[in-house]
């Protein structure tokens, strides 16, 4: 048995790593092993922290009381460069492959990283020079003097809506603008930089109204420019804090264009959606890894659990499912990492890569949940059990579907780049026109000539055939044949 243990030997050995990166890797990966997996399941264990609101004399503070050792794992992986590299090495790659290892062990503490790339991305491509020259070098340190970032669109009316339900709305006095309002779900929630959707006073209504800005945790005169009002209580995702915010008359800049503010929110959940399918891949792989193990040291019926010809036939396919899901989420790694400088408007290759982030989005957490329970049921009796992995690894996948966009919204999405911007046909090209492509054509057009009802309730079962089917196709294009790292 080799790789399935190692995230970075199943990188290397389906995708290979460059050099300086390897080694990085390779430590980054050993000091999880060794130290940081046991500070993540105490992470785990200890619930949601603490909210210290003022201190002692009185003054407003909102402060997250972590444990002793939740820094330290956090400082950990901005050390790698997992950030700071998109800046450093103008390239998102090495920090997604980096964001696959950090997932294998802790997909919850993918989030700060992801939220942290999202809000650089944001501040890089549309903050004004003199914004990027105050806060692009504390959002790319490598040491504890980093500054997170995050990314705060969804509202207590509804995440999927956005168009409807951001209320927080902006005006402007000079070159500044003042938020107010509240946001619902705030993850990284005590980040030093936020980007949030709000609506400037006079704008449309709908998303066209929506706009991006750039908030820092303080104020000029260095008080607190927002509050924290409560952190949630999660079933997961436990290394980082989620939270709700309130804003009233917060400081903030405007990046970009009131006009393309929706396109930068896109951006930015585009991002956080390729991290997402990536960081669903890599829990796959740690479930497979766990039941693995576990049937190779249990006995059931004379011999071990992994010799039984169903389970090994039950291994087997989902050895294949993870290639599928491998594959496709790192092409849609690949392709954002070929458009992420594009504005809009943006090239046919751009619409190619958002069908293929929500196609991988949907499938990969799909896949996450089913492989988690798998591993569970594997374990028998302890894979409920709160002292092993697979417990975990399913509270964890659960949370894969729903942030960054529900499943519903990555197929409506999905179908809508189709229709508007023909996107299934770029992709198709690209695949090189497989077998199989022109059954699925027929039938996307089929259901793209339906009423936007039908469309919309016909959308699920052929959404989830062409994942499945586009996964397939590029597990023969890109994965290594014959030797999958994983016997
Ligand atoms: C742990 C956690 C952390 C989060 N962190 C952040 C964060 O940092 N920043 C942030 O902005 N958000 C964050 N979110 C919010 C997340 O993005 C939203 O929960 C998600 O987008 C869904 O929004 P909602 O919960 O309001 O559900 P709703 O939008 O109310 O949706 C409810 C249900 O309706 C379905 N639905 C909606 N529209 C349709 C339709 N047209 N057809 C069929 N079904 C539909 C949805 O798929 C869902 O199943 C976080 C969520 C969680 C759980």
């Amino acid at each position: 048995m080799t790789g399935l243990e190692s995230p970075v030997a199943l990188l290397e050995a389906w995708r290979g790593v460059t050099v300086p990166l390897r080694e990085e890797m390779r430590a980054y990966e050993t000091w999880f092993a060794e130290e940081g997996i046991a500070a993540s399941a105490d992470v785990d264990r200890q619930g949601t922290p603490g909210l210290r609101m003022h201190d002692r004399f009185g003054r407003p503070e909102d402060r997250v009381l972590y444990g002793p050792v939740y820094r330290r794992m956090l400082e950990r992986g901005y050390a790698t460069g997992i950030v700071a590299r998109a800046v450093d090495e103008q390239a998102l790659l090495p920090g997604y492959q980096l964001g696959y290892v950090t997932s294998f062990f802790d997909p919850g503490l993918y989030c700060p990283y992801t939220v942290s790339l999202g809000t650089v991305l944001a501040l890089y491509k549309y903050g004004t020079p003199a914004l990027v020259q105050r806060f692009l070098p504390a959002l790319t340190r490598r040491d504890a003097g980093v500054w997170q970032g995050a990314t705060w669109m969804t509202e207590a009316g509804g995440g999927s809506d956005l168009g409807h339900q951001v209320r927080t709305t902006a005006r402007c006095e000079g070159d500044r603008w003042y938020l107010t309002g509240d946001k619902y779900f705030c993850s990284n929630v005590d980040a030093e930089l936020a980007v949030v959707a709000a609506r400037p006073s006079g704008a449309a209504s709908g998303v066209r109204g929506l706009a991006l800005f750039l908030v820092p945790r303080w104020r000029e005169d260095g008080g607190l420019n927002y509050r924290i009002v409560r952190l949630k209580d999660k079933i997961a995702t436990r290394s980082v804090p989620t939270g709700e915010v309130r804003f009233a008359d917060s400081e903030a800049w405007l990046l970009g264009r009131e006009e393309t503010g929706i396109y930068q929110i896109m951006e930015v959940l585009n991002a956080s959606r390729v991290a997402n399918s990536i960081g669903a891949v890599a829990l796959i792989q740690r479930a497979l890894a766990e039941a693995s193990s576990f049937a190779r040291g249990r006995e059931v019926f004379g011999r071990p659990l992994a010799q039984q010809p169903l389970f090994r036939r039950q291994f087997a396919e989902w050895q294949e499912e993870l290639r599928g899901g491998f594959a496709l989420a790192w092409e849609a790694a690949d392709q954002l990492e070929q458009v992420w400088r594009q504005e809009p408007p943006y090239s046919a290759a751009y619409h190619r890569f958002r069908l293929l982030a929500h196609l991988a989005k949907f499938r990969t957490a799909e896949q996450a949940v089913a492989a988690a329970q798998w591993a569970m049921e594997a374990h028998g009796g302890a894979g409920v059990l709160y002292e092993y992995p697979p417990e975990r690894l399913l509270r964890e996948a659960m949370i894969l579907g729903i942030w960054e966009g529900t499943p519903h919204r990555q197929i409506l999405d999905g179908v809508e780049v189709m229709a508007r911007n023909r996107a299934h046909e770029a992709l198709f090209a690209h695949l090189g026109e497989p077998e199989g492509a022109d059954a699925l054509r027929a039938r996307i057009e089929v259901l793209l000539a339906a009423s936007a009802d039908e469309r919309e309730a016909g959308a699920e079962a052929l959404f989830r055939e062409l994942a499945s089917w586009v996964g397939g196709v590029l597990t023969r294009l890109r994965l290594p044949r014959g030797e999958s790292g994983t016997q």
